[in-house]
């Protein structure tokens, strides 16, 4: 597989042609564990009829991987193999965003606890980055695209026009969290998912490649007290200005 982790996107299945296509920006979305990203990008993306971006998601498939195949991530050796093997895509399954790894839909799978518990370590090996940050950027090529993770406006999309950092209170994180496993039907105590994501974002946040921080030029929304309708409009109205600056 050309030792890359290949990535085909839902970009690739959208209509061209869009009124939005003479004016197409990127949007970064960066910002803590469980803030509610992923919502907020999708309805950005479709709102304005963009390709939308799951990083995260991608961290989640290598670490399901990595689990499955009992890869030890500390040997560098088996790291590089691994991602050798590994092939990345997304696709529309009911409407829904799923991520596909080898073939497989594993979208229920990465959001397991066991995946949560070590994305963490696994997201923070250069040579994980490198594979992943390379296929995003692949992605951003026709700009036109909302992708949401810890490093997107930082690095992965350094010129990005419109840069969202994106926050909210951990315990109305840890609520919301809870709420969207028991949707999935997946079983996991209050606790522990606070303790998750307070651990994901300080090994995030404290990691030597790519440290989640604000870029300098991004806007923050603080979502606490915001409802999705609220935060979808103040991101719109972001959008649209920046929009209005590219020729
Ligand atoms: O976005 P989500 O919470 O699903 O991401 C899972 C994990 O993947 C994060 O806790 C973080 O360790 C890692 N990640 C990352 N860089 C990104 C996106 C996610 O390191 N751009």
């Amino acid at each position: 597989m050309n030792g890359a982790v290949r990535c085909l996107l839902l970009q690739d299945f959208l209509p061209c042609g869009s009124m939005e296509s003479k004016k197409k920006i990127i949007v970064a979305i960066d910002g803590h564990s469980s803030c509610g990203k992923s919502t907020l990008a999708k309805a950005l993306a479709k709102a304005l009829h963009y390709a939308y971006g799951d990083s995260g998601a991608m961290y989640r498939a290598v670490t399901l991987y990595f689990l499955d195949q009992a890869v030890d991530y500390n040997v560098p050796e088996a790291v590089e193999a691994a991602l050798e093997q590994i092939e990345i895509h997304f696709e529309r399954v009911e409407g829904q965003n799923h991520t596909f790894l080898n073939g497989e839909d594993v979208e229920r799978s990465i959001r397991e606890m066991r995946v949560s518990e070590l994305v963490s370590p696994v997201s923070a090996i250069p040579a994980v980055r490198k594979a992943m940050v390379r296929q995003q950027q692949a992605m951003g090529k026709r700009r036109g695209i909302v992708m949401d993770g810890r490093d997107i406006g930082t690095v992965v999309f350094p010129d990005a026009e419109l840069k969202i950092f994106l926050t909210a209170d951990v315990d109305v994180r840890t609520s919301r969290r809870h709420l969207e496993l028991a949707a999935k039907g997946i079983d996991a105590e209050w606790d522990d998912i606070m303790q998750n994501i307070q651990e994901r974002d300080f090994i995030a946040s404290n990691r030597a490649d790519s440290p989640l921080r604000t870029a300098d030029d991004s806007v923050t929304i603080d979502n606490t007290l915001l409802s999705e309708e609220e935060q979808l409009q103040q991101a719109l109205s972001l959008a649209q200005q920046r929009m209005a600056m590219v020729v």
